[in-house]
């Protein structure tokens, strides 16, 4: 059995920590290969080693002192090393790379991976694992995208059978120029490391007891998601829910290996479990979640006899396309369609597409609407089970929010709604409310009930005969 743990930034903030990662790791002889970012915040207002790393490339950059900032993140290490009485030699570890970093003969790349190079050197003498080189093992092709053949050879080559600590978030080039992933990266690491591995699990360890089924912002007391499969999850984190890197997924999705999404600081809670079991289990939630962004622009094109007209969602698409605008959602009528996007990417070129498409297309009406809210209610248990969506949309109704836009994903696992933006918080609470009974999720088994307490009874036909 192997399980590959992952410790996120706040995992790993300080010897406290630290002290947690240990009795996690030693309470499973599975858990044998860890991998870990850089020390995270320790409290709200204190700051990520990664970002002060960032802060002091920038004043080399500009050739600005950054010996405060430089004793600072030394501070850190040193603090974990004392409390845990390590031998690693991190003064004089820290003072080298302190003094290359002031002469600027790092790249930024490999200035801001020396966070993670720290921690996980702190962490493989701590736990007594040996430490890994993510330089070694993580290959980059110089284009900075990875390299995940060369990855699985270097993996069987150099990989410690017997377990080890491996820092996150960066890898290097053939010529060991070193290369970073993108920001929250790390999980990305650990999911490779579990692919290369043919891990049984890929543990990913952080400061929350997993995905919560609804932004506990909007809605008090959110039901904890306790399994997911790889594609809600992908709807709920493109619409905004982030606990795991998006990324992170394919990798172990790929080889089938469910990831588990755990609480460093409460590891008896059973946190979110990511897999493709698809079978119908009667207590499982009929939704899984309701999430959603704001800020979305739908671009109308209004003519008639559209439908009549072959070619004119194409010619206005690459009008979008032109302006790297990528497309969400283009829900049509006979003689309209719109073109939904995310706001940020077209607050520049909006009307310079609006004037290509009047040009272009030579549409009756054009109309932009720059208020547009989603929200979109993910659930695998939604599928081929009739009555939901129309759940949803009363919910709606009944609260006074008018729906100005319907999508549903063609794998049915998701049904988005577009609404106004003040409406946005209210929408959410509407549909948890309506597949909730207060304090849980309904479960299938609760639908099923529903459905037969709604069937007329074979006794009651006969009583009114
Ligand atoms: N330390 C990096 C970051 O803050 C990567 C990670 O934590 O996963 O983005």
């Amino acid at each position: 059995m192997i399980k590959i743990a992952k410790f996120g930034g706040s995992s790993v903030a300080d010897a406290e920590h630290f002290k947690k990662i240990r009795a996690i790791v030693e309470a499973d002889p599975a858990r044998r290969f860890v991998v870990v970012s850089a020390c995270g915040r320790r409290h709200s207002g204190d700051a990520k080693v990664t970002d002060l790393l960032y802060l002091v490339a920038a004043h080399v950059r500009y050739h600005v002192s950054c010996d405060d900032l430089l004793a600072d993140i030394g501070q850190r290490y040193f603090d974990i090393a004392d409390e845990l009485g390590l031998a690693y030699p991190i003064r004089d570890e820290f003072a080298a790379f302190a003094d290359t970093a002031r002469s600027g003969a790092y790249s930024t790349e490999e200035l801001v991976s020396r966070g993670e190079y720290f921690t996980a050197q702190l962490m493989a003498e701590y736990l007594g694992l040996p430490f890994l080189d993510a330089a070694d093992v993580v290959a980059f092709h110089h284009d900075g995208t990875l390299s995940m053949t060369r990855t699985e050879a270097l993996v069987q080559e150099r990989g410690i059978p017997g377990g080890f600590v491996m820092p996150g978030f960066y890898g290097a080039t053939r010529e060991g120029q070193i290369k970073l992933l993108d920001r929250g990266g790390g999980d990305i690491s650990g999911s490779i490391l579990a692919k290369c591995l043919g891990a049984d699990l890929y543990e990913n360890w952080t400061d929350v007891s997993g995905f919560l089924s609804a932004d506990p912002r909007v809605v008090a007391n959110p039901q904890p998601i306790s399994r997911v499969t790889y594609s809600e999850l992908r709807e709920l984190s493109y619409m905004g829910a982030s606990v795991l890197h998006e990324e992170a997924v394919f990798p172990v999705m790929e080889a089938g290996i469910p990831i588990a999404v755990k609480n460093t600081n409460r590891p008896e809670d059973p946190g979110t479990v990511i897999s493709d079991r698809e079978n119908y289990v009667a207590s499982e939630p009929i939704i899984t979640g309701v999430t959603g962004k704001k800020n979305f622009v739908a671009v109308h094109v209004l003519k008639d006899h559209m439908s009549n007209e072959v070619g004119i969602i194409r010619r206005t698409l690459s009008i979008f396309e032109r302006y790297h605008v990528s497309v969400e959602h283009i829900p049509s009528g006979i003689d309209s369609f719109a073109v939904v996007v995310q706001g940020d990417d077209v607050k520049d070129c909006i009307w310079s597409i609006v004037a290509d498409i009047k040009t272009e297309v030579a549409p009756d009406g054009i109309k932009v609407v720059d208020d547009l809210s989603l929200i979109s209610t993910v659930g695998r248990n939604m599928i081929g089970r009739p009555g939901v969506s129309g759940q949803l949309f009363a919910a709606l109704g009944n609260e006074g929010i008018s729906i100005r836009m319907i999508a549903q994903g063609s794998d049915e696992i998701n049904i988005i709604v577009g609404v106004h933006r003040d409406d946005f918080e209210h929408a959410i609470r509407a549909i948890y409310r309506a597949f909730s009974d207060g304090d849980h999720l309904l479960e299938l088994k609760d639908l099923k009930k529903a459905e037969e307490d709604a069937r007329p009874r074979v006794a009651d036909a006969d009583e009114k005969e």
